[in-house]
């Protein structure tokens, strides 16, 4: 049988009255409902108990509540947990949960695979599957939040798929995660990354909500970023500088550029170099990302003294940069260790 429920993670909180009452349920209840779903964070209908056993039946006859459920769990010895999320079509992705002193980060998925294809990501091993709903988007959050002692106080979209080959569902879980009372979590709190799609990335000037930004950048050159990034698409790097210039003026918030530092790749002093004078002048700051080992890629990370030596070579030209903590690389839950079913 068809089902035709509809998920109540993919409803705007501005629509949930209009369509509460559409089913019956009184306007001044759909505050409780809100406040079950989003503050309470209960997993069914069934737990709403300030609500009529009618009421609550009618939810659950019109609507979904949870549309995936955890399937596997993996902690790390430094306190990452990594979840595999099973969808209702039977597909899985996966969440990556990072507690520290100071916050709590929730890494999300925005596709099932990716159509990408990065020379040294597993997301993208087997291509693209289908794009996830904003249900599934926000629903990694919930179960997270369900399974954390501490509040979840960050996003960031950096899990499977390239999220602006789903722009509409990202865009609306961010306007969930910001507006649902009981989550309101500031927009600078939420970081949404890209390779920079040709086409695709200029949505971010006309977008409801304006999160974080960061670009997947890699290489200093075209000839470079496209080993790196092989994907026809991928705007090149002249195009990705002009976009962050034009970023900082008309959107007033800078930019961070993702690097991941592959050995005998992109690495070398000279890459440093030619990507400080690249970077020379905007407002940017470079998060370096030492590679993080996936079997079937034979790239490797370049030594602690290269990289360091990376890093320096920015800090010279006065550019702001960090590198990358490895969390969670224990249980293949780092940045581009996540895929299909690899639990
Ligand atoms: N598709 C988006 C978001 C997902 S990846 C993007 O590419 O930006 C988030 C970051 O992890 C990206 O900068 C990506 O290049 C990086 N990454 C992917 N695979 C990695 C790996 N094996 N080791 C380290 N970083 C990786």
């Amino acid at each position: 049988m068809v089902n035709l429920r509809c998920a109540l993670y993919d409803i705007p909180i501005v629509e949930l009255p209009a369509r509460l009452v559409a089913i019956g349920i009184k306007g001044f209840k759909s505050n409780e409902v809100v406040k079950w779903c989003y503050e309470r964070k209960v997993a069914s209908f069934a737990e709403m108990t300030t609500l009529s056993l009618t009421e609550r039946e009618i939810l659950a006859g019109n609507f979904i509540l949870t549309t995936l459920s955890i399937e596997q769990e993996h902690r790390s010895p430094d306190a990452t947990r990594k979840f595999l999320l099973r969808l209702s079509d039977g597909k899985c992705v996966e969440s990556v949960l990072i507690p520290e002193s100071d916050r709590t980060t929730l890494c999300v998925s925005t596709q099932v695979g990716c159509p990408v294809r990065c020379a040294f990501c597993a997301s993208g091993l087997y291509g693209l599957q289908r794009n996830l709903t904003c249900g599934e988007i926000v629903g990694q959050f919930m179960a997270a939040a369900r399974a954390s002692t501490t509040r979840l106080s960050n996003v960031v979209i950096m899990g499977m798929g390239e999220p602006f080959y789903n722009f509409e569902a990202v865009m609306q879980a961010i306007g969930l995660w910001h507006t649902a009372p009981g989550l309101e979590i500031g927009l600078r709190k939420i970081t949404l990354s890209t390779i920079g799609v040709a086409g695709l990335l200029d949505k971010i000037f006309s977008a409801p909500w304006q999160p974080k930004l960061a670009i997947s950048l890699h290489a200093p050159s075209d000839d470079l970023r496209r080993v790196i990034i092989p994907h026809d698409h991928a705007l090149g790097v002249r195009e990705i500088i002009a976009f962050i210039r034009r970023y900082n003026s008309e959107i007033g918030q800078r930019v961070t550029v993702e690097y991941v530092l592959l050995d005998k790749l992109n690495a070398s002093a000279a890459e440093a170099h030619a990507l400080a004078r690249l970077l020379r002048g905007l407002d940017i700051k470079v998060n370096l990302i030492p590679l993080n080992p996936v079997a079937e890629i034979s790239y490797a990370a370049p030594s602690p003294t290269a990289i360091a030596r990376f890093a320096d070579i920015l800090s010279q030209y006065g550019i702001t940069n960090m590198i990358r903590a490895q969390r969670g690389d224990h249980i293949s839950a780092a940045c581009g260790q996540l895929r299909l079913n690899s639990i």
